[in-house]
């Protein structure tokens, strides 16, 4: 029976529909926070309006439904309009799509708040396109608050974000209100104080039942930020009483291997690279090997920018592992950046008895039987795969070493599992190519310690970066003919969108063939996509490697792992499509070699015009546009991975940065990693403290916390160890 059917307001349908959305209990629908609350100081007077047209901002205007009506284009298209007034005047609203579904929505004498950026139409009228609505009052409604005076008082209304299934059972923003006030009212008592009072009273936090209320229905912004505080807290503080227990856990009794300094196939390698290391490069290998050498067992994240050679830091250390008889690991996110990996070890080994096997999904069976065979039997020394690594088949002789690549996409909960494949403790070493802001490597991987390969190697000049539109083009192919003529070559790049991924290609197909025939008829090109098999694409890259393609025209399938020096031009087609760190990744795959790189970004200068037409959420789109041209600016401006890093994750936030659920982190939803500092740095220290002076938190005060941190980690912890 679920409890919250006996919410006042709630019932058996509605109690099914919040259960489709995750909500099944009193408690989690305390949970349900507010997205956003809507003010008075953010209340527009609809006179207001034409002043404030040009600024182009979002506003808000309470007022009553005056009218609604579907209307018709010049060219017989259907449209529905809403008029709205408020006590200066009378505004307009134009909605093109779902004219049905608008015509039957709204009642004459309602009240909404309506959300958008005020424009002008034809006749230099105000209005709005697709505003975001918010019912606040039904016609007939009894209803205490007085929506008339709402500009006078200091109300501040929640928003809750809703779903087309919950709308349909009347649990639109307004029916969340009102069965949120109920629950507030009847059933605060079935949450529980979990943070012991001391911990409360020195951080000046509210006890939870004030700051569920208040962050529901404040008062005030002060309240409101009191109440998110306390709940921000909370989330940064379990959070970081994860970080202590798996620092203890790695730093405490936990027997790991004890490599002893080995440097016969070390010093093969030395002998046989065609370059030096830099000292950042030195200086992390020296870092690792310590931990090697010691008993406990190493877990290092290795941070660095694209190109400062990662891979043979990780290759130096995998071959002490294998000298001390050991098996390693490495595992990749994707079967190309896999793939890659393999190449490059066996071409670094090649002089070296070693066996390297490559484990990806989708091998043949017999194939992968051989593989998994020798994996077990300990006949192959390193392993290169993608999370085929972790699956329960997989079983090692004697592994060792555990290289991942690609932090972000692998969480916590993965390294546990390559970390149990070892029945000793293996010792881990966790790449990562889009670096983590300086600011936040501590906190989020506390359980890590930090290498940085803060050095290019010496060859290398800075990428130039332009930005340009796609008249410029000719003028850039010619360039690209001149660089060509020099000896150098170079990358085209189109976006592949998963969902239209048939159409994006055959754009892409159309416009290679236009360059070979049109623009470089002179030339050798190469088109490389994603549908091609691994053969096919294993022989375009031979041939680009040694220079009998000039130009290789590609989907994103080269951001990760292609390497070749000679290739000095990135062009990247519709960069507007592709998110920073992509970007900043297909840049690294120029700038390799001795000689001067370009990236040049090519946009459609109507792109912004044209998302906007097709948006149906103006201001969403509007945002994006925004944070469109602050990728391209920062990529322009910058090379450095920590910055776009930093920008990226700014943009972005970091839920969806981190990837949550693929990364194995906890959901932050009221905390930012990236702002809240100051609440984070106190629940840092508040849960190392606690899990110092209580380690099992068994004494009665603590208790409750053990209950709380058990439930929020329930799928997590099986790899930590409370006490
Ligand atoms: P990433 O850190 O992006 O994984 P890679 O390991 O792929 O970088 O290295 C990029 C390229 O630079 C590779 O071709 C690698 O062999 C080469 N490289 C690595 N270290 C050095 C060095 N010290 N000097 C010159 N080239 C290097
Ligand atoms: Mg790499």
């Amino acid at each position: 029976m679920n409890e919250i059917q006996y919410v006042k307001g709630i019932g058996p349908v509605r109690a099914a529909a919040l259960k489709e959305i995750g909500i099944d209990s009193i408690q989690k629908l305390l949970y349900y926070f507010p997205y956003d609350y809507l003010d008075r100081t953010r209340i527009t007077k609809i006179n207001e309006l034409p002043k404030l047209v040009e600024a182009g901002n979002e506003v808000t205007v309470i007022g009553s439904v005056f009218r609604s009506e579907i209307k018709y284009t010049r060219n017989r298209k259907r449209f529905f309009l809403l008029t709205l007034k408020d006590d200066t005047g009378y505004i307009t609203c134009v909605f093109y799509n779902g004219v049905e579904w608008y015509q039957k929505a709204f009642e004459v004498g309602e009240i909404l708040a309506i959300s958008s950026v005020p424009e002008l139409d034809k006749f230099n009228r105000v209005q709005f396109i697709h505003p975001e609505f918010d019912r606040l009052k039904g016609k007939d409604e009894e209803d205490n608050t007085d929506w008339s005076q709402l500009l006078h008082t200091g109300a501040i209304i929640p928003k809750y974000s809703s779903t087309e299934e919950l709308r349909l059972v009347g649990l639109d923003n307004r029916g969340f209100r009102r069965i949120l006030r109920n629950a507030i009212q009847h059933k605060l008592s079935s949450i529980t104080e979990h943070i012991p009072n001391d911990i409360l009273q020195r951080n000046t936090l509210l006890d939870i039942y004030s700051a569920i209320r208040m962050v529901h229905f404040p008062k005030s912004y002060a309240e409101n930020n009191h109440a998110l505080r306390r709940l921000k807290f909370d989330e940064l503080f379990y959070f970081q009483l994860l970080m202590a227990y798996r620092r203890r856990e790695l730093k405490g009794d936990l027997k790991g291997i004890q490599f002893t300094s080995a440097h016969k196939l070390t010093k093969q390698l030395h002998s046989s690279l065609p370059f030096e290391l830099t000292k950042a490069q030195h200086r992390v290998l020296k870092e690792i090997h310590n931990d090697m050498q010691s008993p406990a067992p190493m877990n290092r994240l290795l941070q660095g920018d694209v190109g400062s050679g990662k891979t043979v830091v990780a290759l130096f250390a995998m071959l002490t592992a294998v000298e001390n008889g050991y098996q390693c690991a490495l595992m990749a996110p994707t079967e190309i950046l896999a793939e890659q990996h393999w190449q490059s070890l066996r071409n670094f080994l090649k002089e070296m008895p070693i066996s390297i096997r490559l484990l990806v999904g989708g091998q043949k069976k017999k194939l992968r039987d051989d593989i998994l065979e020798d994996i077990r039997r300990g006949s192959a020394n390193i392993v290169v795969g993608t999370h085929a690594l972790i699956q329960e088949h997989v079983q090692f002789a004697k592994l060792g070493f555990v290289v991942i690549d690609e932090q972000h996409r692998f969480g916590v909960a993965q390294r546990a599992l390559l970390r149990e494949k070892g029945g000793v403790n293996p010792d881990v070493l966790v790449m990562t190519a889009t670096p983590i802001p300086r600011t936040l490597s501590l906190t989020l991987y506390g359980d890590l310690d930090v290498s940085v390969i803060d050095e290019l190697p010496k060859n290398r000049k800075p990428i130039r970066t332009a930005l340009r539109f796609e008249k410029d083009k000719l003028k850039i192919f010619d360039f690209v003919k001149k660089e060509i003529a020099k000896g150098r070559q170079s990358y085209i790049v189109y976006p592949l969108i998963e969902e239209s991924e048939k159409v994006d290609l055959k754009a892409a197909v159309k416009e290679f063939e236009y360059l070979k025939k049109e623009v470089f008829p002179q030339l050798n090109l190469g088109l490389l996509h994603g549908r091609l098999s691994s053969e096919e694409k294993d022989e375009l890259m031979q041939q680009f490697k040694k220079n009998q393609i000039n130009i290789l025209v590609a989907t994103t399938v080269i951001e990760v792992g292609i390497d070749v020096a000679n290739a000095t031009i990135m062009i990247i087609e519709n960069a507007e499509r592709f998110g920073l760190s992509q970007l900043h990744q297909l840049r690294g795959r120029v700038g390799r070699g001795a000689e001067q790189s370009y990236c040049i970004l090519l946009t459609d200068s109507t792109y912004q015009k044209k998302k906007l037409q097709l948006a149906t959420n103006r201001s969403q789109a509007r945002q994006e546009i925004q944070a469109t041209g602050k990728r391209l600016a920062t990529m322009v401006e910058t090379n450095d991975g920590f910055k776009i890093a930093e920008v990226d994750l700014e943009l972005r936030g970091a839920g969806d940065y981190f990837g949550t659920r693929q990364s194995g982190l906890p959901g932050f939803h009221v905390a930012n990693i990236v702002t809240d500092t100051d609440i984070l740095s106190i629940a840092r220290k508040e849960a190392f403290d606690l899990v110092a002076r209580d380690p099992h938190l068994s004494r009665t005060e603590n208790k409750s916390v053990k209950k709380e941190f058990e439930y929020v980690f329930k799928d997590l912890l099986s790899y930590v160890r409370v006490g």
